[in-house]
This record gives C-alpha cells, sequence and structure tokens, in this order.
C-alpha cells in the first residue's frame, strides 16, 4: 500500500511570482524520506473559490495534505475559514491556542491586537498544533479520504511545526513504505561518463533505484529503496553503495548530504593546514561560503576581493608590471594573487581568482568566460586557466567557485 500525499501552498506572493515556493520544496522532501509518496504540488492564490477548489480536490486525491501558508491575523489570511467552510461547520475559539498566541507576543513586550483573536479560530474538530516560533497555531484534521495538515506560512515556523507534528504522524500512519536513502557525491567525471560507469544499476524499477542528480557541477549518486522495515531499507541501500563504491574509485569524495565547503574545512583541518583566499571575478564568494562553516576559524585566516587593478597592487602586492605585461585576467597575475595572499595572511595555502564573468570585457584570446587560478602552498605556487561556457554572469562565477572547491580537496590536475 502506497500513502499519497500533496503539498498545498496558499499566497498570491506566490503565484504573483514575487516569491518562490520553497515550502514545498522542503516538505516534498521530508514528507518523501518519511515514506509517502507525494503526487502533486498546487500553489494557489487568496481567492477562497480557488483555495476552496485547490483544498478540496487534494482532500479527494491524497491520504497526506500539508497545506502552509494563509494563518496569519488579517482578513485576507483565509485559510482557516476555507477548511471550516469545507467541513461545512463555524470556526470555533481555542482558548488554549489563544492563551499562546497572548503568550508569544507579551513575552517579547509587543502589543496584543484584538485582530490576533482570529489565529485562535479552528475549523470544527481540528487539533490545534502550538507554534513554538511565532504567533501562527498550526492545526491538523480529518476533510474527505485525507489527513489536512495546515501550517505557517513563514519556512522557520513551517519546518518546526511540520517535525513536531506532521512528520511522526505520517511515519506511524499504517501502510506507510519505510523508504531509506543514501548519496554518495562524486567530482570529476562528467554526467555521461559517471553514467556509463553505473549503468547496470540504473535500470527502470530497480529497488533500491539509483539515480544521479547534477547540481552546479557535483554529482550526486541517489541511492533510494523502500522495504517493508526501515532497517531493511537502509540494509538494502547500503548493498548498493557497497557495489557502487569501487566502481567510482578516487571520484568519490563524500556521502550524505554534506556541502562542499564543510569538506573543505574538514580536510585542511584534519591536514592541521590554514588557508586564505584572494578573489577578483568570485568576489568574496569562497570566503563566505568558508565562514558559513562552523568552526571554520581553525582553518581560514581570511580573505581580500582585489576587484580593481589596483587593489591587486595595494593589498596583494601583485607588481603594476605583471598586470600591464600579461593583464589582470592571467595566471601570472593569479600567481601573484595567490602568493601575495599567502605571506598577508601568513597561511600555509592561498587560492586566488581572477577571470571575466561578463558580459564586457571578453576578448578574442580571453573569451567571457576565462578564469585563472593558482594555488600557492610550501611547495611552490600552481596557475592554471579555465574557459568557462559563457551562460551568464552568475553561472561563470558559480563554476570559478565549484573549481575552487574542487581544487582545494582534490588538488589540481585530477579534474
Ligand atoms: P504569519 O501569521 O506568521 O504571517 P501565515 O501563515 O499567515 O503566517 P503567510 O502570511 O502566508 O503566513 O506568509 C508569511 C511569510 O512566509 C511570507 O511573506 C513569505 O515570506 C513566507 N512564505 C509563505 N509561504 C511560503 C512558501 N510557500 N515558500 C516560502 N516562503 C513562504
Amino acid at each position: 500500500m502506497t500513502i499519497l500525499a500533496e503539498i498545498l501552498a496558499v499566497g498570491d506572493e506566490l503565484i504573483h511570482g514575487a516569491l518562490l515556493d520553497t515550502n514545498s520544496k522542503w516538505l516534498a522532501g521530508e514528507l518523501e524520506a518519511a515514506g509517502a509518496v507525494v503526487q502533486r504540488f498546487t500553489v494557489t492564490s487568496d481567492d477562497p473559490a480557488a483555495m476552496r477548489e485547490a483544498f478540496a480536490g487534494a482532500c479527494a486525491r491524497a491520504d497526506v495534505v500539508v497545506a502552509t501558508g494563509g494563518l496569519g491575523p488579517t482578513l485576507d489570511d483565509r485559510t482557516r475559514d476555507v477548511v471550516a467552510d469545507l467541513l461545512g461547520g463555524p470556526l470555533v475559539f481555542d482558548e488554549a491556542s489563544w492563551a499562546q498566541v497572548r503568550h508569544w507576543l507579551g513575552s517579547r513586550g509587543r502589543p496584543v491586537p484584538e485582530s490576533n483573536r482570529r489565529q485562535a479560530l479552528m475549523p470544527p474538530g481540528a487539533r490545534p498544533f502550538a507554534n513554538p516560533v511565532g504567533t501562527a497555531p498550526g492545526f491538523g484534521v480529518r476533510v474527505d479520504r485525507a489527513q489536512l495538515y495546515v501550517l505557517p506560512g513563514v519556512p522557520r515556523e513551517m519546518q518546526v511545526m511540520a517535525k513536531d507534528h506532521v512528520l511522526p504522524a505520517v511515519r506511524s500512519m499504517p501502510g506507510i513504505t519505510p523508504l531509506a536513502q543514501v548519496w554518495l557525491r562524486v567530482l570529476g567525471p562528467s554526467e555521461a561518463a559517471l553514467g556509463e560507469r553505473i549503468e547496470p544499476f540504473m535500470v527502470p524499477g530497480r529497488n533500491p533505484a539509483v539515480g544521479i542528480t547534477a547540481s552546479g557541477g557535483l554529482l550526486t549518486i541517489r541511492i533510494v529503496g523502500t522495504a517493508p522495515t526501515a532497517a531493511a531499507a537502509a540494509e538494502a541501500c547500503e548493498a548498493t553503495a557497497r557495489e557502487l563504491r569501487p566502481l567510482l574509485g578516487a571520484w568519490l569524495f563524500a556521502e550524505g548530504t554534506v556541502e562542499l565547503p564543510e569538506l573543505v574545512v574538514a580536510a585542511f583541518k584534519a591536514r592541521g593546514l590554514t588557508l586564505a583566499v584572494a578573489e577578483s571575478c568570485t568576489g568574496g564568494a569562497i570566503a563566505n561560503r568558508i565562514v558559513d562553516v562552523p568552526g571554520a576559524s581553525a582553518v581560514f585566516r581570511g580573505g581580500v576581493v582585489a576587484y580593481a587593478n589596483e587593489a591587486k597592487e595595494a593589498l596583494l602586492g601583485v607588481p603594476r608590471a605583471c598586470i600591464e605585461a600579461h593583464g589582470a585576467v592571467s595566471e601570472q597575475v593569479a600567481a601573484a594573487m595567490a602568493e601575495g595572499a599567502r605571506t598577508g595572511f601568513r597561511a600555509d595555502v592561498a587560492l586566488a581568482t581572477t577571470g571575466i564573468a561578463g558580459p564586457d570585457g571578453g576578448t578574442p584570446e580571453k573569451p567571457v568566460g576565462t578564469v585563472c587560478f593558482a594555488v600557492a602552498d610550501a611547495t611552490g605556487t600552481k596557475a592554471w586557466t579555465m574557459r568557462i561556457p559563457d551562460l551568464g554572469r552568475a553561472f561563470v562565477r558559480d563554476r570559478a567557485v565549484f573549481e575552487s572547491w574542487r581544487v582545494l580537496l582534490q588538488g589540481r590536475g585530477s579534474g
């Protein structure tokens, strides 16, 4: 038996393109991990007729429906009214929810407007869910075929309440199919080359299923298995992973959902090395992502964004003659930037980027997408050039950042 799930996002700003519906993406991943099969997302405006149609449709088709948004205190927050209307009963005032709303606002020294009372109104038969990180309570209620869960739109609040109330209930539904996943992270080959290598595993209908996802140059092999118990599903995925690992060799650089900057910090920590960066075209993106990693201070000495030629000279000691002779986007300048950062920050390793992200500034010899990199360490300085496809400024910069992670993890020459 399969538990079918649908996700519903409510909000005018979502359908007008002002806001990206990230709630549905997050919920889909979590519901799938809990063993449900997500069959549809619906995004609807705040219009009551549109909402009613969306809620009625989803609750007729699915066993679990999770809706987000429209639980605020104002009259255009209509989710609770629409659900009450579907159930054919009036909203019921819930004293405990009202106490929580008052407590949340009061404990922050905020006034408690009467309009917030609306947030304590529940559709008939609904079980209120306390909101530990905001005002809007959520609720769960049976509607037609579905167990319907309604959560606030604010992503942080929605996630906390889904983890507290929705996902545990879904995991314990009779008929849920336990699902496990193993992620193998791959750096180096093209998607096609990786696909060829693991082709026998990618047959449709295999359980565990094996698929490849490509994102920003990083490849992830997702092994997803179902079985009667969670332990059996995990063991089936692990058995497939055991067969795949020897086929991947050095391409396999990590497992799980870990991000590249975390791995760079971990690798430097393990080797007892410190890092500095000198960034031109990447504009501080490398430093920014490294500082995102908790514990980065053990490894990261600092970074310079040296965009103008004068900044490369003044902050990193790149000789003006070097820039004049080779151009700011050259392996010689990248090398001088890396050496300047290594000395200036007293780091063991320094990485530099300088490139042409576009749309202007390209020449026949150095078209848009030309990025020079250098790494300086105790063994010397290595510089090289990449021709990144000119698919827009953001693409070129992202690829340059990605190449930086790759080289900091694998060294020059493996990709
Ligand atoms: P609150 O009372 O806390 O405002 P609410 O349920 O009324 O809760 P909304 O007013 O619908 O929530 O949304 C609040 C904010 O949450 C939006 O302005 C938006 O920033 C964010 N948000 C809402 N829905 C989504 C969504 N589907 N994906 C991402 N962000 C969302």
